[in-house]
């Protein structure tokens, strides 16, 4: 690979595994793995800290100026901070996944958040996940790729993960919940999930995690050393 700043952009719907196959990839790599999913959920968390409804936009837009996000790295573990405090964990709640699709749809809170993850790509070589990345936030990124899973796989794994942090939660729960953010997220005006013309579809609804894992390198591998 040449000696030069590479960005990955990996899109998809919520539960595809965007998460843990990036992060593996990433640090296979030596790259810098941005969780972008994060930073919707740190402003759907101050929301909810306040009392304002994920859905008050005129609320949620004049919370804006008053908050700070950030971004920061240890030990090459992503972290995100909340006026300073780390929120890392406490964002991970089903609540907050609601919250973070509904304040997502607010065009002034994408714009507050695309300078942060635009800086994020200029520094070093990267892998980040979202839903616009592609599309919207690195439009230039070298490597574009679009992961799915079929909507039962994906509640599957979400599930798994969520009890594994101990919540109690059902795989009709969480389906529903996925394709209730599906249909947000890819109906919403602005910045809606799409794949982009020029992204490789990774579908992983029959791979395991390394397979998984091992495609998207592979993705990696041949567009990069093609250009
Ligand atoms: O990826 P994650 O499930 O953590 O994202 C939480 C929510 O944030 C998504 O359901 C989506 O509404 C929103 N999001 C977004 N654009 C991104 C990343 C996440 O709209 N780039």
């Amino acid at each position: 690979m040449k000696n030069t700043v590479i960005a990955v952009a990996i899109d998809g719907p919520a539960g595809a595994g965007k998460s843990t196959i990036a992060r593996a990839a990433a640090e296979q790599l030596g790259f810098i793995y941005v969780d972008t999913g994060a930073l919707y959920r740190t402003i759907g968390l101050a929301a909810h800290r306040r009392d304002i409804a994920g859905t008050d936009r005129v609320r949620i837009i004049q919370m804006l100026p008053e908050i700070s996000v950030e971004l920061v790295y240890q030990d090459g573990i992503q972290h995100v901070l909340l006026d300073g405090e780390d929120v890392s964990a406490c964002i991970r709640t089903p609540q907050i996944s609601v919250y973070a699709s509904q304040v997502s749809s607010v065009p002034e809170v994408r714009a507050y958040l695309l300078d942060l993850q635009r800086q994020m790509a200029r520094k070093s070589s990267i892998i980040m996940d979202g839903r616009d990345i592609g599309t919207v936030i690195l439009p230039q990124a070298q490597v574009k790729i679009f992961l799915t899973a079929s909507p039962e796989a994906r509640a599957e794994r979400r599930c798994a993960e969520l009890r594994e942090k101990g919540e109690t939660v059902t795989i009709q729960e969480v389906l529903a919940d996925i394709e209730a953010r599906d249909e947000k997220d890819a109906s919403r005006a602005v910045a809606p999930l799409k794949q982009a013309e020029d992204a490789v579809l990774l579908d992983t609804s029959a791979l395991t995690l390394e397979e998984s894992i091992a495609a998207v390198l592979q993705v990696i591998k041949t567009v990069t050393e093609g250009k």
